[in-house]
Order: structure tokens, then C-alpha cells, then sequence
């Protein structure tokens, strides 16, 4: 099946060609960007001329940032294309509960991708966790924006959620696994005093959860969860990649790089299947933090 791949950025440079190169289901046929381009594909500065001119592109990979992607997602829907949307799959819920109305009327396939979701261990620690009673769980999600977003000013401008575009990879993980949902309670938010989105986030949930957010750690990176459990203790690092269990490695990989391939082998299935998939569980937590998060303002941050 063919796809056209819109936003030619970081991540679609890092790890949707790679996927894509790699699948058996997709053919990268089109790109669109406005000067992102891929070798040997042929290339589209304008959304709407892509798809006037290459009706036999019946799926759409938005890898635009939240704030520009809706109008995108809205066109292609309408126009009678699969869709499958970057995380986070907008920049309001009710965006994207518009999406998946349109793409019910259109009989299309919306896909709210969450790439956490995909690492190594994930599905063995929702296993594990499965007939257990958690009893505290922590989130430490510290990493280097100037790493992950070089120069990349929309993650602090409205709408680009700031520390929670990398923290809602963890909040993807854990409205996953837990065996009990859980909601939002309080949150203090680091606002750089010249930005509009925090560097840093402490929210706490319900049922001994919490989770610490911060865009400020240089050198090593880190992407753990940590459980407490009537079992014992488990734990997931390497954002998801890695299990340790009563304290020592029980499965996974060094990697990230099986996340995109999974993508797009389950946006397959979904087409294939004529299904849709929308989960916006993990963004709830995100605007619960922000409606209830206590602003704290804190050094200028440039890149
Ligand atoms: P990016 O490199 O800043 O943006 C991707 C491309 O989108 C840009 O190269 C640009 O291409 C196009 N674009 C940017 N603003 C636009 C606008 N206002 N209108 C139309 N096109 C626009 O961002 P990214 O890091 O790839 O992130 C994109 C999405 O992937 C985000 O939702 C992010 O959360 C997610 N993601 C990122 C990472 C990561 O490590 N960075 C990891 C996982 C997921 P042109 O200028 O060529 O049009």
C-alpha cells in the first residue's frame, strides 16, 4: 500500500523512512514538506497538490508537530484517505474526537500512534503487571530538549505541550500497563520565564503514582518507571525497551528502533482491517495537569 509521509523533520528522517524502507506492507510514494525531501521519492511542497495529483495514495503519515496537523488530518480524511497521526495526536483533545468522528463518517482509518506503546517490554510488564494490586509507582522521564528538538521553538509556543511532548511517551506507557486507571491530583509546572510551555513538570495521580518531567538533563538520558507491587518490585527503562524485575534484567532490548516498524505493521492491520484506533487516555492526563498544574516560573530557556 502506498503512503505519502508529510513533515520532513527529525523524526520522520529518524525513524519513518528507516520503517517505512524496512515494510512490507508500505511503499513510500509521496513526501510533503515545504523543503524536507527524501532521495528517490517524489517530492510535494503542497498538501493540497499531493493530493489532487496522486489520488492512488490512499494513506496519510502526518509527522508534522501538534499544532499545524489537524488542518492536514481534517483534508486527507475528507478526502477519503487512512490517516495515522504522530503523537501527540493533536493539540486539543476535542481536535481529535472531531478527527475520529470525520473518519467514521469518511469510512477511513484514523490511527492515534503512540511509539512508547511499541518498545520492547511494554507488553511483558502489562502481562506481569496484570494480576497484581500496585501500590506506588514513580515516572522519572528526564531529557535533553536541545538533543531530542534542536532549534525547535513549536515545542514551547502554544499548543506544543512542552515537557509533556516527551513526558507523554511515559503517560502512553502507563495508561497501557496499569491494571487500575488512575487520574491526575496536583502538578507543579516549571514555566521558563520566556516561554509559554513548562521545562519541567511533578504531577501527582491517584494510587501512589507519580511522575517527574524534565527537559533539562544533559549527559546520560532517562526513561524509567518504577513499580511497586504486591508481587514486588518491577521496573521499566530505556523508556520501555528494558524490564527488570526484583531488581535485575528480565527482558528487552538497547533499542528504540523496533518502535516504527510495530506503527506501521498495526496501521496494516487497521486498514486492512477497516478499523480504527483512538486512544486519547494518555493526552488526558497531560490537560488535567495543566488545568490543575501550579505555575512556577523559572530561568529563560534558549536553545
Ligand atoms: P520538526 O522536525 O520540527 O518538524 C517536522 C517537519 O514538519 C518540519 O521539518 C517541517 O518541514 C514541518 N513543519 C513544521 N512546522 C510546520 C508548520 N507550521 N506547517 C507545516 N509544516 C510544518 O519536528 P519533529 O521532531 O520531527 O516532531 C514532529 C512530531 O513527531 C511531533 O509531534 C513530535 O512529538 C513527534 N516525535 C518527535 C520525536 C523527536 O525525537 N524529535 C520523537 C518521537 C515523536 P518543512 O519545513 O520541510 O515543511
Amino acid at each position: 500500500m502506498k503512503v505519502a509521509l508529510v513533515g520532513i523533520g527529525k523524526i520522520a528522517r529518524d525513524q519513518h523512512v528507516p520503517a517505512l524502507a524496512a515494510s512490507g506492507d508500505w511503499e513510500l510514494a509521496a513526501t510533503v514538506s515545504r523543503s524536507g525531501t527524501v532521495d528517490g521519492i517524489a517530492a510535494f511542497t503542497d498538501f493540497a497538490t499531493m493530493m489532487a495529483e496522486r489520488p492512488d495514495i490512499p494513506m496519510v503519515s502526518l509527522c508534522l508537530p501538534p499544532q499545524p496537523r489537524f488542518a492536514y488530518a481534517e483534508a486527507a480524511l475528507r478526502a477519503g484517505r487512512h490517516v495515522m497521526l504522530e503523537k501527540p495526536p493533536g493539540q486539543t483533545l476535542a481536535e481529535v474526537h472531531a478527527l475520529e468522528t470525520l473518519a467514521r463518517t469518511m469510512g477511513v482509518t484514523l490511527y492515534t500512534t503512540w511509539h512508547s506503546r511499541m518498545a520492547e517490554a511494554v507488553a511483558a510488564a502489562k502481562a506481569w503487571l496484570a494480576d497484581t494490586v500496585v501500590r506506588r509507582a514513580h515516572i522519572t522521564w528526564r531529557e535533553d530538549v536541545r538533543k531530542w528538538h534542536p532549534g525547535q521553538d513549536w515545542v514551547f509556543e502554544p499548543g506544543g505541550m512542552g515537557v509533556f511532548d516527551p513526558g507523554i511517551n511515559a503517560l502512553s506507557i502507563l495508561t497501557e500497563i496499569l491494571p487500575a486507571p488512575v487520574h491526575v491530583t496536583a502538578a507543579v509546572l516549571e514555566f521558563p520565564e520566556n516561554r509559554d510551555t513548562p521545562i519541567a513538570a511533578q504531577i501527582g495521580f491517584s494510587g501512589g503514582v507519580s511522575a517527574d518531567f524534565d527537559w533539562r538533563q544533559e549527559g546520560p538520558q532517562t526513561w524509567d518507571m518504577e513499580f511497586e507491587t504486591d508481587k514486588g518490585p518491577m521496573a521499566l527503562r530505556m523508556g520501555g525497551n528494558r524490564l527488570e524485575l526484583g531488581g535485575k534484567p528480565a527482558g528487552g532490548v538497547n533499542s528504540i528502533m523496533g518502535e516504527y516498524p510495530a506503527l506501521y505493521a498495526r496501521m496494516a492491520d487497521l486498514v486492512r482491517n477497516g478499523q480504527s484506533e483512538v486512544d486519547l487516555s494518555p493526552m488526558v492526563h497531560v490537560a488535567d495537569a495543566l488545568t490543575l498544574g501550579k505555575r512556577v516560573t523559572v530561568a529563560a530557556f534558549n536553545f
